[in-house]
């Protein structure tokens, strides 16, 4: 046995044996391709499918017969000359190319040929191989050594003697039945390696398909983890979500609406505390089981955390009737650790129309908000979310998008309204107000859309954009020659959030070339600055970096004084409220006269907002307050118009006056 190259275990039938050589080294190579092709026919027999063409075998054999006959006979001759014995070998060579030629031209299926030409083979080896060419080798070996030819035909054939001839029959027969064996032998192994090849295809077959399933039990389990909850079996919050965006898009065009409900047990914090965590959370298990029978149909129900539940309806006018059956089946008594457990509820309800262009999040959030009002207002109850609230809330969702994207898009502008002297027509500095250039409804007003944000975080990405646009403002005015002051607005969100300072100095960090002191910041006295201590400190710190602050809109809260008393900001900027009204009430006059006298008992500079009429400014001029800012002045500007305003500004003529008689 051998291995050949594809690993498979394969059978020489003949090995090469030492009884087949003649001594002759020549003829004993060339014999050995002979064997190699026998047994290269009893692997074909072995093999399925078969491996060999017919004709190729018989154009081979030719070819080796022609050559190796060639060589063979040329050394008989040389040592024996044209002898009988040299003759006959020749014809049996012949022979050998007769019956080969006849082979080839037999028409006889192709497995029958070459059986049959096994079998010549095979003989051919035992009879002309192991007996004639053997003899012929001894009979050249004994002339060599001086014999006669005679002499020698006779000494070759004492070696090989009578018995020899009955020898090689048994040989022969003991390889045809050897060589039977060996093919059936490797019948059966290639047969084997064809099962065990089979076996190992549906063995992987069976582990890919073991392990497809095991992937797929995995995947729903994280698909379970991902949106249902385990304790109780419903869906958790993701699940819901879930379920009701696939409701607003199957169902878009149902007609009427559609209820989401929020829900949270009145009474749960006290299972907990009597029964302990683990009966508690039976009770919550028990509870929604129920309340999945009560459910209507098409309904869904969800816990979204601790004791909140969720209940998605198709149909809004089910919602009462809902409710009720979840209140009936939550009063039914549940058995825990042998006590009678029953529990209430708040819920905050929100209708939805399915067409309408509603977002799964945003219904979710108002109806949570709804529930947080129901249980101020409701508690054991439910509460609906108004429709006009419901507008409004889903308008400001809609806006905080939309100013997301005006950040992102560059869309805000900055005008610029100046602060003068009314006497001295010096400009002591410019206020930076927002606009939105809005792509579809134009230039916007702060009071378009700041009112919506002031608590919300954006507002204070928004600031510092205002912060920095103003510097670099700043910056190219300095370039064209005209050293401006200015101020900005911020929120009071923004003043306290932790990072303004750090950040505030960032940014100044980036204008080196502009000294703090240049920029005020101006806080609107209405804000709800809560912590004062805390605001204060801002300030202080800011103003350590140079910045001054202003008091926007001063008078109209309700801590105007302790705000003056204890915020340290440098100026105070009369509301326009005031200012506006002075002409017609004496009352506005008053309240000027004493914001103007505050200012001075706590030394503080004035700016008089609301200047509209040349009238206004006289007024303040002879209230004493001459630094003032208004239409009468300027009107918010872009940046390139102030150039041309500052070159044709003038005081007007009666503030002039106004103030040689103050
Ligand atoms: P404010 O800080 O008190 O700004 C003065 C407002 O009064 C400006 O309105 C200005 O255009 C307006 N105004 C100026 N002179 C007159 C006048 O003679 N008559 C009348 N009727 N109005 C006058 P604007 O630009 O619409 O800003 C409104 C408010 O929006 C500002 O009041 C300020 O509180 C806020 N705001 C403006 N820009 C920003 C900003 O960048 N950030 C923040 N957080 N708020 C800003
Ligand atoms: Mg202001
Ligand atoms: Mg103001």
């Amino acid at each position: 046995m051998l291995e050949d190259n594809s690993e498979n275990l394969v059978f020489e039938i003949f090995p090469w044996n030492r009884n087949f050589e003649t001594g002759i080294d020549l003829i004993d190579q060339q014999h050995k391709t002979l064997v190699e092709i026998l047994n290269r026919l009893a692997r074909h027999f072995a093999c399925n499918p078969p491996e060999l063409g017919c004709n190729r075998v018989l154009d081979e054999l030719l070819d080796y017969a022609a050559f190796h006959f060639e060589e063979e006979e040329q050394i008989w001759r040389h040592a024996l000359s044209d002898s009988r014995q040299t003759q006959d070998h020749h014809d049996t060579h012949q022979l050998f190319f007769a019956q080969i030629r006849e082979f080839q031209g037999r028409q006889a299926p192709r497995e029958e040929v070459l059986t049959a030409l096994f079998k010549y083979l095979t003989r051919w080896l035992a009879f002309h191989i192991l007996d004639s060419d053997r003899k012929m080798a001894l009979t050249v070996q004994a002339v060599e050594g001086g014999d006669t030819l005679e002499q020698a035909k006779v000494w070759a054939d004492k070696q090989l003697n009578s018995s020899a001839s009955i020898l090689v029959a048994g040989l022969l027969d003991i390889y045809g039945k050897l060589s039977a064996l060996a093919i059936q032998l490797m019948r059966e192994q290639n047969a084997r390696l064809r099962v065990e090849e089979e076996l190992t295809r549906v063995q992987q077959q069976h582990i890919r398909q073991a392990l497809e399933e095991q992937a797929s039990d995995y995947q729903q389990q994280l698909e379970f983890l991902a949106y249902y909850d385990p304790l109780t079996g419903l869906m958790n919050r993701n699940g819901i979500i879930r379920e009701i965006k696939t409701t607003l898009q199957r169902d878009c065009s149902v007609e009427g609406e559609g209820a989401l409900i929020s829900l949270d047990l009145d009474n749960f914090y006290e299972v907990n505390a009597r029964f302990g965590e683990e009966a508690a959370d039976r009770y919550l298990g028990l509870l929604g089981r129920r309340w999945l029978d009560a459910l209507y149909p098409g309904g869904a129900l969800a816990r979204v955390s601790g004791d909140e539940f969720v209940v998605l309806l198709k149909d809004g006018e089910q919602v009462h009737a809902q409710l009720e059956a979840l209140r009936l089946t939550a009063g039914q008594a549940c058995d825990l650790g042998g006590q009678a457990v029953t529990s209430s509820f708040t819920a905050g309800v929100v209708l939805f129309l399915h067409d309408s262009a509603n977002d799964a999040d945003t219904l979710l959030r108002q109806a949570d908000q709804t529930l947080f009002h129901a249980k101020q207002e409701a508690r054991g109850s439910w509460l609906f979310l108004e429709a006009g609230e419901q507008r409004q809330y889903r308008f400001r969702q809609k806006r905080l998008e939309e100013l997301q994207q005006a950040l992102h898009n560059d869309q805000f502008r900055l005008y610029y309204q100046p602060k003068v002297d009314l006497c001295s027509g010096e400009l002591i500095g410019l206020e930076a107000l927002i606009r939105w250039q809005h792509p579809e409804q134009g230039l916007l007003q702060p009071g378009d859309f700041l009112p919506s944000i002031e608590h919300h975080l954006i507002i204070v990405d928004i600031g510092e954009w205002v912060i920095e646009a103003a510097l670099q403002e700043m910056r190219r005015w300095d370039g064209q020659g005209l050293r401006l002051n200015v101020s900005v607005n911020i929120a009071a969100l923004q003043l306290l959030h932790p990072a303004f300072v750090r950040r505030l100095q960032a940014i100044l960090a980036r204008f080196p070339d502009i000294a703090p002191q240049r920029l005020d910041i101006e806080i609107l006295e209405t804000a709800t600055l809560g912590d004062l201590d805390k605001a204060t400190e801002v300030i202080l710190q800011c103003e350590a970096l140079g910045v001054s602050f202003s008091l926007d809109d001063f008078g109209t809260g309700y801590s105007s004084l302790s705000y003056l008393k204890q915020l340290p900001v440098q100026t105070l900027k009369i509301d326009q409220g005031f200012v506006l009204d002075s002409l017609q009430d004496n009352g506005n006059i008053s309240i000027l006269r004493a914001i103007i006298g505050l200012s001075r008992a706590f030394n503080r500079n004035l700016v008089a907002e609301g200047v509209e009429t040349v009238r206004h400014g006289e007024v303040l001029i002879g209230l004493g307050c001459t630094v003032a800012q208004g239409y009468a002045i300027a009107k918010p500007m872009p940046a390139a118009a102030l150039i041309e305003w500052k070159r044709t500004w003038k005081p007007h003529p009666r503030w002039l006056a106004a103030s040689l008689q103050a």
